[in-house]
């Protein structure tokens, strides 16, 4: 679980005003950047929150996102 102080290293402006966890536009996370669907990135990497660092690729959120998207499922 991460702390105040690397919580406090992600820039304001992505953060919700209430403090939850991150700002978002619509369903997607204001950090987010590129296109859902072609190529996309996390402006943060670095400095994510945990929350985001046990989200992998192919897991069940993951699954999840995409099929909300209308993206097809990982190949296993
Ligand atoms: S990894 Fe987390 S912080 Fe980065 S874009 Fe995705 S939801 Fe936002």
């Amino acid at each position: 679980m991460e702390d105040d102080a690397q919580l406090d290293r992600i820039p304001e402006k992505f953060v919700a005003a209430d403090l939850s966890g991150m700002r978002c536009d619509g369903v997607r996370c204001s950090a987010l950047t590129g296109e859902v669907g072609k190529h996309t990135a996390c402006g943060i990497y670095e400095i994510r929150p945990d929350v985001c660092r046990a989200c992998m690729p192919g897991g069940d959120d993951c699954l999840m996102a995409r099929k909300a998207h209308g993206m097809v499922d990982l190949p296993p």
